[in-house]
């Protein structure tokens, strides 16, 4: 690949199939959070295909097969639910629930 074939990769954001080019092609695809699908074709000789492509949605899509625990985007998917779950027992929360309804209780009992 000669370099001002390299420039223009760089600098080009389309990805447009090239019918002048007819090194081979490796479909690439991306999933955003909202499930949408992005399927870009990247030259095989690409050393540096993204992990991640923004949807045209807006948000990032993850590259297709990556490990998604290593992505944002799998946080994201996670509920704050998910998360306190993770650090609290259905027990826990239930006593902290308590604790709290007993200070709001009490703090109207002394306001009226
Ligand atoms: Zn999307």
């Amino acid at each position: 690949m000669s370099e001002s074939m390299r420039g223009n990769r760089l600098g080009a954001t389309s990805y447009e199939v090239d019918k002048g080019i007819s090194a081979a092609r490796q479909l690439t695809t991306y999933v955003c959070p909202q499930a949408h699908h992005t399927t870009l074709p990247f030259a095989l000789e690409a050393d540096e295909i993204p992990d991640t492509w923004r949807c045209a949605c807006g948000l990032m899509g993850t590259r297709w097969g990556q490990a998604m625990h290593e992505q944002p985007v799998a946080r994201q998917t996670r509920s704050h639910w998910d998360m306190l779950l993770e650090r609290r027992s259905i027990a826990e929360l239930e006593a902290l629930l308590k604790e709290r309804l007993d200070l709001i209780r009490g703090s109207e009992k002394r306001s009226a």
